[in-house]
C-alpha cells in the first residue's frame, strides 16, 4: 500500500519501494540488473520522475491516513469500551 513501483531504466524490470524511502537523494539497486538508479524529481529519466511523483503523493496520502487514524484510534477504542460497560453504568452513571 505504501510502496511505489519503479521501472528499471536498464533492463526495464519492476520493482517496489517504499515511498517514504522515494525522495530526493535517494539511490538504490535494481535488484534484477544490479544497477543503481539514482531518484530525483528531475532525472532525466522518466520513469524515475514519474515515480518520484507518485511516492510524493502517496506520502501525502499516508500523512493522511496516519492524521485520521491518531484522531480517530481513541473515538474508536472508547466506543468500544462503552458498548461494554454501557449495561453496567447505565444505572449509575447520571444521564445529562
Ligand atoms: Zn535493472
Amino acid at each position: 500500500m505504501d510502496s511505489v513501483q519503479i521501472r528499471c531504466t536498464r533492463c526495464k524490470s519492476v520493482f517496489r519501494d517504499r515511498a517514504r524511502r522515494l525522495q530526493n537523494g535517494f539511490s538504490r539497486q535494481c535488484p534484477t540488473c544490479e544497477v543503481v538508479l539514482f531518484f530525483d524529481e528531475d532525472s532525466q529519466d522518466a520513469n524515475i520522475r514519474r515515480a518520484m511523483k507518485t511516492a510524493r503523493r502517496l506520502r501525502a496520502l499516508l500523512r493522511e491516513a496516519e492524521a485520521e487514524g491518531m484522531t480517530r484510534r481513541p473515538e474508536a477504542s472508547g466506543r468500544r469500551s462503552s458498548g461494554r460497560t454501557r449495561a453496567s453504568t447505565r444505572e449509575t452513571e447520571p444521564t445529562e
